[in-house]
């Protein structure tokens, strides 16, 4: 389980869902099975391979590690 301060999952104007942890802004990719929410860098398309996975608004995986 990673427990984080920084870590805010808010709502845009859009509708859309947006994980904030620190800077980074992680756009909702999916829900998978057992209520677990993979989301990815919004600079994915970037080939930013970092994500996080959450369950029950819990952060209990994350790769955080960047490329820009
Ligand atoms: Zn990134």
């Amino acid at each position: 389980m990673v427990i984080l301060d920084n870590v805010a999952s808010i709502v845009e104007q859009n509708g859309k869902n947006v994980l904030l942890i620190g800077s980074n802004r992680f756009m909702k990719h999916y829900t998978g099975r057992g209520d677990r929410t993979r989301w990815r860098c919004c600079k994915s398309f970037n080939k930013c391979r970092a994500i996080a996975i959450t369950y029950q608004d819990r952060i209990i995986k994350l790769n955080n590690s960047h490329n820009h």
